[in-house]
């Protein structure tokens, strides 16, 4: 799960790290009163920043400063509404500005080939790392955590020089460690700050330069939700596929992919299988779907109406190994679903186990057009035979 900036913030200013003031705003008016208040304590510009799931924000003119509030305000309206990568842009995040002396990149990711934490630094900051990468890979300084020990002081400070902080090697080793902390705290996959600044700011004595986190990118691993009851307040449901949003809620483990046969099966290693299999005859799958063990007729159906949401799908191929699931709910499931659908697809059904011989009475007597498969073999050649059909 992707996290927006600011709840990204809320979590790094939640462990103790220098994250510069912010609110959130939905409208011009209240970022103007946002804008008037930072401007009134003392700073002399702020920052309005799209609040959306994509990076590159800056670039497509999704962060912009403003110097007064009626400007804060224009600024506000150009950006809400606006269209940045396909998302459109429903609320901003408004903070004073920094005024910045240097960019660079921290960022805490989950390695899983080394299966450790990496924390990955670039003195370049405010660019694109992915780009930075494959341009000039020995910009990056790479570290890994110690599986058991985290962190080690030494290796955060490593970091710091590397990143040209040896004169702010206290604050560098906090942000660097802190980091890391929120990946284990927070079961993160990546904790990514760009920019990292070096920022100016008037202190009672003069200018001062500190370390500033100004910009925020959390995504949290979906497995570990349950853990993190508080996270789920989190998500944004404006910004995800509507078919996932449905999927979670029907308890349904379901995943789009490239291909025209809709598949539906209990179980994660037999939905594996069964990709496999269709593969195998040539075909192609549009989604991975395990409808769980002891799915209800109305999961069925609910299942069978997320596949078709796909307009890629020419065929739908069920293959349920009744156990705890029943054959007989699942093929009700079928029927119910079918009288309902909004399209109409071919439909190859292949149920053996428990209530195997109910099932397939009740697919009989409802007299549809499903096509009950006897093998596994049978039902995949069918389903990819009829998507090449209707493809034709
Ligand atoms: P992104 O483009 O989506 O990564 O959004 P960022 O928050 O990283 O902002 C993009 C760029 O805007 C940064 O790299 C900075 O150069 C600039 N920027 C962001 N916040 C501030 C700020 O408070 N003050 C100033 N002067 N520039 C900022
Ligand atoms: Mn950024």
């Amino acid at each position: 799960m992707k996290l927006q900036e600011h709840h990204a913030k809320t979590l790094l200013a939640r462990a103790g790290l220098p994250v510069p003031p912010w609110s959130v705003a939905a409208t011009p008016a209240d970022v103007g009163a946002q804008a008037e208040r930072y401007l009134a304590d003392g700073a002399t510009a702020v920052v309005v920043k799209a609040q959306v799931l994509v990076g590159g924000r800056g670039k497509a003119g999704g962060v912009r400063l403003a110097h007064s509030a009626d400007e804060a305000q224009t600024v506000a309206a150009a950006i809400l509404g606006m269209d940045i990568k396909g998302i459109t842009v429903r609320r901003v995040l408004v903070a004073p500005a920094a005024d910045i002396i240097r960019e660079l990149y921290l960022a805490a990711v989950l390695d899983r080939a080394e299966q450790r934490i990496l924390l990955m630094g670039s003195a370049q900051g405010g660019i694109d790392i992915e780009t930075l990468a494959q341009e000039d890979p020995a910009a990056i300084v790479r570290v890994h955590a110690h599986p058991q020990l985290g962190l080690q002081p030494f290796q955060a400070r490593q970091m710091a020089f590397a990143l040209g902080l040896a004169a702010h090697l206290g604050e560098a080793v906090a942000i660097c460690q802190g980091l890391c902390d929120i990946m284990l705290a927070e079961d993160a996959d990546l904790v990514e700050v760009n920019p990292l600044a070096l920022v100016s700011e008037v202190g009672p004595e003069g200018p001062v330069e500190r370390l500033a986190l100004l910009d925020a990118k959390v995504t949290l691993d979906d497995s570990a939700l349950a853990r993190h009851p508080g996270h789920e307040t989190m998500r944004d449901l404006d910004e995800e596929d509507p078919a996932d949003v449905a999927a979670r809620a029907a308890g349904l483990s379901f995943i789009r992919l490239e291909g025209d046969i809709g598949c539906m099966v209990n179980g994660a290693g037999l939905a594996m299988t069964t990709m496999d299999l269709v593969k195998r005859a040539g075909g192609e799958p549009a989604n991975f779907l395990d409808i769980g063990g002891g799915a209800r007729s109305d999961k069925v159906a609910e299942a069978m109406r997320l596949i078709l949401t796909d307009p890629s799908v020419r065929a739908i191929l069920v293959n349920i190994f009744g156990g705890i699931a029943r054959g007989d709910e699942v093929a009700r499931g079928l029927v119910e679903a079918r009288a309902r659908q909004a399209r109409s697809v071919p439909l190859v059904v292949r149920i053996v186990g428990t209530n195997a011989d109910m099932a397939a009475d009740i697919l009989r007597d409802a007299g549809s057009d499903i096509i009950a498969a006897r093998t596994l073999d049978e039902a995949v050649e069918r389903a990819v035979a009829l998507a090449r059909q209707a493809a034709a």
